[in-house]
């Protein structure tokens, strides 16, 4: 009977606290004040002894209590509790209930083997029974509630029950202690943004998952001039612009698609019909299930930036007065020219223009009329320049002119006759008319100097000794220079003329087989006697006839006289004489089709197959693989054979060769040249004549001029020879004795 009404007792007493304890959690504004409150309420109204909630260390496993209330509280110090269970301060209740996140009760602790550890102090303490209670934060045991009792099976299953609920409301406590705080820092960014929404500068664009407009910002409202209502429920494509074609818009598209993201800049189209640049950022937001629920399109109007930068660019690199690039730019220009030169191996000319008596406009006329005239000699000397040539002022009345990639270094003539003409013509100013004249020196590059400033002098220089010799000219800054444009320019005119004035004619030299002795081919060479000049060579008119393109009338020419004599010799001594034709690479190009091209000129003559071999360089085969194999496929047709001249000069392999349909290869003669003195040489053309032998080619040597080098060619096997040894290149009459005689 007793023991009934103490149960009783101690049920209401825990009913009491519970209810305490769930009234203050109401109230309770700071997690901290909850713990202490538990342990008082436990003791103070539900009759307990002790309580105390102890704190699990995620990283170190330890507990340790935090909040305690009753008697014997010095029982807590030094616990060492943990919740490793290989330890035995791991085993005992509180340890357990955390690890196993489960209830725990001892209710007669000296039978009881869970408590070993610390049995002694608890029943010096007084208790004798006790209970743990695990407290979970997000499903994880966090803490631990341990109680304690003088009586033996002082928890039955009521109070166990009661106790549970306990725990069970710190849990929801401490749950809600959670959400708050995250609904608070939800609420707060959520402020930030809408903050951030409205008074941002750059426009901002909420879209769904179909494109459609859910909302805009005043800043978007203020860039595009549509408004909110306006724009609402409209596909974001009215904001494109005519400025791109609809792919870069699909492209970018595509790629939000994939990437959820872009950023990028753009054209876009305001409400009015402006077009103007935007940097963009387009980002998505996902819902929970990762399906798309909006696009947010951040944008900046760049327009004033961009024309800030455009000022800023024009200020820094072009003349205010002229339009022209200034001196900062010219010398930058002027670098990378002098590189791309460097690269290609193609000179450039450096023009430097003072206009004469520029300073007596400037004294008579004012200020504003030199200007004028400055204004008007930019635009002049523009007109005159090609399109990649740079137009620079220094300064006052300096220009200078960069003639890049000049191929043929008497161009420089045109320009500079262009821009002395055009310097004629009267500049009105004001309705006076006024004459000025310029003098211009030149200077080349990589001729004259090396490096920009030595080319600046020489520029200064012979743009000096123009004016000294009497202005309203132009001058080089060498006499070499000088004298071989000079020559350049009248050979390139004259050859105009040369065909139609039969001062061009056909050289044959002997070929001569090395096993039989025999001469079985020739190679036509040009010839062209000028009237007053006398004999030129090829080496230096062919390129001048590549040039200016008249090597397709040239060549051409030769080639009709060598069908001629071939017919004639073939009949003269045996079926199989061959003559080998030189063709330039530009002649591979005639896109025109001025003239009939070899293969069909070779069927229409009707010669045996082989009766012509047509030399092409390695320069040509380093081009266009497609294009020079079906050129050289053509020839095999018809029978033209193809040998590869001056070998071992360019950079082709042997086993390059190997792609192209060749024939022969000539060895260069600078090659045969050094036999006599170089084991190196006999062993590399030794090793060309192997390789060539084994890949089915035959090989000719070039200029062979003694004995020794003949010896040493017919011991390494070489196929055929040609040199001065032989002949020297012979007009055809002559030729055609040396045949006869054998
Ligand atoms: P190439 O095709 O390599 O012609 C061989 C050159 O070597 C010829 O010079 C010839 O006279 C010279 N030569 C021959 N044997 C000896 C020798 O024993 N010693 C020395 N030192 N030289 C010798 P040429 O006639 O002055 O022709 C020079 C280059 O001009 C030719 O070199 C060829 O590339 C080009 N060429 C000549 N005629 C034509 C043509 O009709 N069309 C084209 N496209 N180019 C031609
Ligand atoms: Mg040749
Ligand atoms: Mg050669």
């Amino acid at each position: 009977h007793i023991q009934a009404q103490q149960h009783i007792k101690r049920l209401s007493q825990l009913y009491l606290a519970l209810s305490e304890i769930n009234q203050a959690i109401l109230r309770m504004e700071r997690e901290e004040e909850l713990f202490p409150l538990v342990c008082r309420c436990a003791v103070e109204l539900g009759g307990l002894s002790m309580a105390w909630i102890g704190l699990l260390d995620q990283k170190t496993i330890e507990v340790n209590p935090v909040a305690m209330h009753g008697n014997n509280l010095e029982y807590l110090d030094n616990l060492n509790l943990t919740t490793d269970k290989n330890r035995p301060e791991g085993q005992g209740p509180a340890g357990t209930a955390l690890r196993e996140n489960k209830f725990v009760v001892c209710n007669d602790i000296s039978q009881d083997d869970l408590i070993l550890a610390w049995k002694d102090k608890i029943i010096a303490s007084g208790w004798n029974s006790m209970c743990a209670s695990p407290i979970t934060r997000g499903d994880k045991p966090v803490a631990v509630l341990c109680v304690y009792h003088t009586q033996i099976n002082a928890f039955d299953k009521e109070i166990i029950t009661l106790i549970n609920e306990m725990t069970a409301d710190i849990t929801f406590a401490l749950n809600n202690f959670d959400r708050e705080l995250q609904r608070k820092a939800a609420e707060e960014s959520q402020k930030l943004a809408a903050s951030v929404y409205a008074a941002s500068g750059e426009a901002i664009i909420i879209t769904d998952v179909n494109r459609k407009v859910i909302d805009v910002n005043p800043a978007f409202c203020n860039i595009t001039g549509y408004s909110k209502e306006e724009i609402q429920g409209k596909i974001t494509s009215i904001l494109r612009s005519p400025e791109h074609e609809p792919s870069v818009y699909e492209s970018m598209l595509q790629e939000v698609a994939q990437q959820g993201e872009w950023q990028g800049e753009l054209f876009a189209k305001r409400k009015n019909g402006e077009v103007f640049p935007v940097w963009l950022t387009i980002n998505s937001v996902f819902n929970e299930d990762l399906s798309l629920k909006y696009r947010v399109s951040v944008f900046t109007d760049m327009t004033q930036k961009k024309a800030a930068e455009a000022l800023i660019w024009s200020q820094a690199n072009l003349d205010p007065l002229t339009g022209l690039p200034n001196r900062y730019m010219f010398n930058d220009r002027l670098d990378q020219e002098i590189k791309k030169a460097n690269r290609t191996g193609i000179p450039l000319a450096l023009l430097f223009l003072d206009l004469d008596r520029f300073k007596d406009v400037n004294d008579s006329l004012g200020h504003s009329m030199g200007d004028t005239l400055l204004r008007i000699t930019a635009a002049r000397l523009r007109e005159c320049a090609r399109e990649s040539d740079t137009v620079a002022r220094l300064g006052g009345d300096e220009f200078t002119i960069i003639l890049s990639e000049l191929e043929d270094i008497s161009n420089v003539y045109r320009v500079t006759e262009c821009i002395l003409k055009s310097l004629q013509h009267p500049f009105l100013l004001d309705g006076e008319q006024v004459y000025v004249s310029a003098s211009i020196g030149v200077t080349f590059y990589p001729y004259d100097a090396t490096n920009k400033e030595t080319l600046l002098k020489n520029a200064d220089q012979a743009m000096y000794a123009a004016k000294n010799s009497g202005r309203n000219r132009m001058g080089f800054f060498t006499q070499a220079m000088q004298t071989a444009a000079e020559r350049q320019l009248r050979l390139a005119n004259d050859l105009h003329l040369a065909l139609n004035e039969n001062q061009i004619w056909v050289a044959y030299q002997p070929i001569v087989n090395l096993k039989t002795n025999e001469i079985i081919k020739a190679e036509a060479l040009a010839r062209w006697e000028h009237p007053s000049l006398g004999t030129i060579s090829p080496s230096e008119f062919i390129p001048v006839a590549e040039h200016t393109g008249l090597i397709i009338d040239i060549g051409d020419w030769i080639l009709k006289q060598a069908i001629r004599q071939v017919k004639q010799w073939q009949e003269l001594s045996k079926k199989e004489f061959q003559i080998s034709v030189n063709k330039s690479p530009v002649q591979f190009h005639d896109k025109h089709l001025k003239t009939n091209p070899w293969h069909t000129q070779i069927k229409d003559a009707k010669l045996p197959r082989g009766s012509i071999i047509a030399e092409i360089t390695e320069s040509l085969l380093l081009e266009n693989d497609a294009f020079i194999s079906e050129k050289l496929i053509e020839f095999r047709d018809v029978g033209i054979q193809v040998a590869l001249d001056d070998f071992g000069t360019g950079y082709s392999s042997l086993s390059y060769l190997q792609k192209f349909d060749i024939d022969y290869i000539k060895i260069d003669r600078s090659f045969v040249h050094n036999l006599g003195s170089s084991p190196e040489s006999i062993a590399l053309c030794e090793a060309i004549i192997v390789m060539a032998h084994k890949l089915n080619m035959k090989v000719i040597a070039e200029g062979i001029e003694t004995e020794e080098q003949l010896d040493l060619l017919k011991q390494i096997d070489c196929d055929y020879g040609q040199g001065y040894l032989f002949s020297q290149p012979l007009p055809a009459e002559a030729f055609k004795t040396l045949l006869i005689k054998g």
